[in-house]
Formats: C-alpha cells, structure tokens, sequence
C-alpha cells in the first residue's frame, strides 16, 4: 500500500472515544519499549507520527492513526511496565479487555516481541489473551537488525516455541532500522483488511 496520507485520530481511553467509521482495524501488542511506534512509523514512511517515546508506560491511551482513509493503526499501551501501580494495571486491563473483547471492526493484532530476547511472561500472557478472544495473531520479532544473519533462524525458533505457537500463526522477522520485513508486513495486513 502506498501511504499518502497517516493522522492520528484519536488517543482513547474508553469505548465511547473510539472512531465509529467502520474502517477495518489492526492494533499493535507489545511491552513497552518494544518498538511498536517505530513498526507504525516504518510502514508508513514517517519519521514520527506515532510517538517513540523514551519513557517506557507512560503512554496509557489507545492511539488510531488512520491510514489512507482505508483502516486503522491502533497503537495499544504496552505491557510489563513494573513502575505503575497496581490501581493503574488494572485500568489498563479493563481498558485491553473492553477494546479486544467488543471491537468489531478489529481484524488481527500484531504482537511486537524482540527478536533478541526470549519472550516474557507478559508477552505469553498477552498472546493467550489474544488467542482466548480467537483474534488473528501476527508475531512480529523486532529489532532483526540487532542480530547477526547466522543467528537469526534460532532466534526465531526461540520465539516460536516459548510463545507456543499454533499452525497458521504468522511470524513476521522485521526491522525499522533497515525495513527488512516490510514489504512482507504489507503483504500479510492486505489479507487482513
Ligand atoms: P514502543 O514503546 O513499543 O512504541 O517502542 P518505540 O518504537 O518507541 O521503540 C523503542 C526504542 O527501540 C527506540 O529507541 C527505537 O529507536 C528502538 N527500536 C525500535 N525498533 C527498532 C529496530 O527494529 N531496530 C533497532 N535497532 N532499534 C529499534
């Protein structure tokens, strides 16, 4: 898709805030600092539309860029961000669960791991999440760039085994330092939309 045109529409906090257009939808899973913001920015061209931030969490909204008037980003706050409170998780939860359990024009979600790092415990909570609402789940192991060529393919097994992936799964290997994986990104989201 060539993008001629991003805006970010709305960050939301509750049901009543989201676009109610009916343009399909794809959000975007991942621990802070992850770089989902970066996934969004490299797909689209931009240096930064969404924000990269630098301090991981602070971000608590549900961020909808829409995309050539034709579907949504939906930047989702990260996870796993150990200096929140616990009043402040759980409104981040019912916030997750009121946004995956009842949006209807939501069509995947991409689930941002690092490719360096064996995934979490949050990163497999939050796939089991996904997979309980029976979401599309793309994993896409960020941050390639980081690892050399010989090392990739064990890497990748690495994240595929401990999240526990199930036949028809889709992993995606990306960077948005070098683009590597984008076209192959664009070519998955069109299936979708
Ligand atoms: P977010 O909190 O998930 O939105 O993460 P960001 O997109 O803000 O990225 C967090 C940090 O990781 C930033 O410093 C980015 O420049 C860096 N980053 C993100 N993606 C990549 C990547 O593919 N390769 C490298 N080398 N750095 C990345």
């Amino acid at each position: 898709m060539k993008v001629t045109n991003a805006e970010i529409v709305i960050s939301a906090v509750s049901k009543k805030q989201y676009p109610n257009d009916q343009l399909p939808e794809i959000a975007l899973a991942g621990r802070s600092n992850v770089g989902k913001s970066s996934f969004i920015n490299k797909l689209i061209a931009r240096k930064s539309l969404a924000r990269t931030s630098s301090k991981p969490g602070k971000t608590q909204t549900l961020n909808f860029y829409r995309i050539n008037d034709a579907f949504y980003f939906v930047d989702v706050p990260g996870y796993g961000y150990a200096k929140v409170s616990k009043t402040e998780r759980e409104k981040w939860g019912k916030m997750m669960e009121e946004y995956f359990q009842t949006r209807e024009t939501l069509k995947a979600v991409l689930l941002i791991t690092d490719i360096r790092h064996e995934p979490t415990k949050d990163d497999i909570q939050m796939y089991e999440f996904l997979k309980y609402y029976e979401l599309p789940v793309i994993v896409v192991a960020t941050k390639l760039d980081k690892i050399p060529k010989g090392k990739r393919a064990q890497h990748l097994k690495r994240t595929i085994n401990t999240l526990q992936l199930e036949k028809g799964d889709i992993i995606l290997p990306f960077s948005s330092e070098t683009g590597e994986g984008k076209d192959e990104a664009w070519g998955i989201l069109n299936n979708f939309l």
